[in-house]
């Protein structure tokens, strides 16, 4: 999945040493993009923890940064990340299950959210849950012990059947699951459960975000957020296309004789923004900042860089997220 954090603030960064005239200009762009930045407020502790409990996907979309496999994590990793969350001093507090395809363990998935809300209040805090998903493993099962829980749905679709066969083929081949995916979001929406659907958009694609958007409203979908890929290719042309669909969501989302549906883009502070930076748990333990993984297939040397250590050993959330200051 490709996440976002549409409240985040962007990071600032050291300007790299560079030299001459050119270098001259360049530092005062960046000195200028400094000051730009300097109107966002620095990140918060945000009180949200991702996990993955596999890396398995019955997918294989073309934009997907994760390294897919069949890893999954051990119990005792999914309730140590629980433990480790409930140590933070926020009384609000999330955990976002990420993959692969988290629900290819929803078992597990369903037991780590039951004794993590169990845990959180007896300490008197609030635990909510997202569950991050392609949409294809939704059942009855699930949507009635969702019902139990403060919990939302992270529904992965990028459009109609054209653009999911383009962007989002299946790792084996077998029978079109547009149809199944359809039906899964409508049922989904249905039941109540709180759902949103994220919505990636790449390059090559940025022409054609309002149309996929009208399509998902028209299946039912009340929330939408659209993220880019990060991907090469996001040339000028494609960064303008992509602003051009944004704008067109927001003017579709705020007629009022349009589809009714709220672009979660909308809430944020600046747009296109940072896609996530948030902390992510991995199958075997290890804590990273989330683009190490999400971002593993395009920049593989990021997770040396980027681990933060392990739940087994950590003790304390809070200030664990970097500051990038
Ligand atoms: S659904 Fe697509 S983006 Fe999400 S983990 Fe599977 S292959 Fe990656």
């Amino acid at each position: 999945m490709t996440p976002r954090s549409s409240d985040a603030a962007p990071p600032s960064a050291a300007p790299p040493v560079v030299a001459g005239a050119k270098g001259a200009a360049d530092r005062a762009a960046l000195a200028a993009a400094r000051d730009e930045l300097a109107v966002f407020p620095a990140w918060p502790e945000s009180g949200r923890l991702e996990v993955i409990p596999t890396t398995a996907c019955p997918f294989r979309c073309r934009y997907c940064g994760v390294r897919l496999d069949d890893r999954q994590a051990p119990r005792e990793v999914l309730e140590r990340a629980v433990d480790l969350l409930l140590t933070a001093t926020s009384e609000r507090l999330e955990l976002q299950f990420f993959g692969g395809e988290p629900l290819l363990r929803q078992r597990e998935v369903l037991a780590t959210m039951a004794r993590g809300a169990r845990l959180a209040a007896a300490r008197g805090k609030r635990l909510s849950f997202v569950i991050t998903t392609s949409g294809l493993l939704i059942d009855d099962e699930l949507l009635a012990a969702l019902q139990g829980f403060d919990a939302k749905v992270m529904f992965s679709s990028d459009g109609p059947g054209d653009v999911l066969t383009r962007y989002r083929p299946l790792a084996k081949p077998g029978t079109d699951p547009t149809a199944t995916l359809e039906h899964n979001l409508q049922r989904l929406v249905r039941s109540g459960v709180d759902t949103f659907v994220n919505l990636v958009v790449t390059p090559d694609g940025a022409h054609d975000i309002e149309r996929r958007v009208r399509h998902l409203v028209g299946l039912g979908a009340r929330t939408i957020q659209i993220c880019y890929a990060l991907a090469p290719g996001w040339t000028d042309e494609a960064q303008a296309a992509h602003c051009d669909g944004l704008r067109a969501c927001a003017e579709l989302a705020n007629r009022r004789d349009g589809p009714a549906f709220r672009f979660q883009n909308l809430g944020s502070a600046a747009e296109p923004t940072v896609l996530s930076n948030e902390l992510i748990v991995d199958v075997d333990g290890t804590l990273y900042d989330d683009i190490a993984l999400f971002g593993e297939a395009l920049l593989p040397g990021l997770r040396p860089v980027l681990r933060l250590g392990h739940v087994a050993a950590l003790t304390a959330f809070d200030g664990l997220r970097p500051s990038w200051e």
